[in-house]
């Protein structure tokens, strides 16, 4: 009986190791992100606000402003929405 009570007993210690660091990386990931926007190398998808490279290839020029999306889907919303916006009545 206090075998299984051992094996108990080591399986939710690993579990906790395993669980804790998971937690612990993903919140290095996080830090490592928030940096990254900081430092303006990382700017925010406005459709679906992943964060993507400034660098990165699909992005929309609108006036002064350069938008980065992480795939051409977002692209293409947001190029929809602008249409949108356009044909929509002055007040
Ligand atoms: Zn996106």
């Amino acid at each position: 009986m206090l075998k299984f009570i051992v094996i108990g007993l080591a399986l939710f210690i690993v579990y906790k190791l395993f669980m804790g660091d998971k937690r612990k990386r993903e919140m290095e990931q996080d830090k490592t992100t928030e940096k990254k926007v900081a430092s303006g190398e990382l700017v925010k998808d406005p459709v679906c606000g992943t964060y993507v490279n400034k660098g990165g290839d699909i992005r929309v020029k609108n006036g002064e402003k350069i938008h980065v999306f992480c795939s051409y889907d977002c692209r293409d919303k947001f190029l929809k929405q602008l249409e949108a916006e356009d044909v929509t009545p002055e007040e």
